[in-house]
């Protein structure tokens, strides 16, 4: 990604303090997707900074609901399907489901039971990376339906909150480093 590029997305990132808590400085991608050139240049940076070769994943995951915002065009990009993780009770049954902790409260994600064929490769896409809660409890998921996580793709990581570290030896990429 030039730095041109790369400094026209960072400017379409919207930093709102104390939001939806106090002390959390909530970084918006929202508007880098409602500009044009901003989301040229996110999804192809995405394509180009993947954690791992192309051949080596077979779905990609995104995580409900700004996950849901990237992961599809990401997958269409790189000819893959998409794999769906929703919150609780937004799917039927039967579902495998993950509780986790969030930076600001707790959570539940799950996924339906039979959508990953054994020994499936998948990258999860998220739009930030904090304590890396969320990014856990999806690999934990995945794994639990039968499949193998390929590694994990996000927009923006917050620096700080060691959520890199979360991911341990997990193969994981990021567009923007955020303060
Ligand atoms: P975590 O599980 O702590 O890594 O948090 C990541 C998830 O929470 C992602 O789905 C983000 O969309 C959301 N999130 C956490 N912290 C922030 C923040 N400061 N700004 C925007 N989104 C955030």
């Amino acid at each position: 990604v030039g730095e041109s590029d790369a400094n026209y997305l960072i400017s379409l990132i919207r930093t709102i303090p104390d939001f939806p808590k106090q002390g959390i400085l909530f970084r918006d991608f929202i508007p880098a997707l409602s500009d044009s050139r901003g989301l040229g240049i996110l999804l192809d940076a995405m394509e180009k900074t993947l954690p791992v070769p192309v051949d080596q994943f077979d779905l990609v995951a995104g995580l409900e609901a700004r996950g849901f915002l990237i992961g599809p065009q990401l997958a269409a990009k790189t000819g893959k399907g998409f794999l769906a993780i929703r919150k609780e009770g937004k799917l039927p049954p039967e579902t495998l489901s993950q509780e986790y902790s969030l930076e600001y409260g707790n959570a539940r994600i799950e996924i339906e039971k039979s959508c990953i064929q054994p020994g499936q490769r998948v990258l999860v896409v998220d739009d930030l990376i904090a304590t890396g809660g969320s990014a856990q409890a999806a690999a934990r998921l995945i794994e639990q339906a039968g499949g193998q996580v390929a590694g994990f793709s996000f927009v923006m990581e917050l620096n700080g909150l060691k959520g890199r570290e979360a991911l341990g030896s997990y193969p994981a990429s990021s567009l923007l480093n955020m303060p």
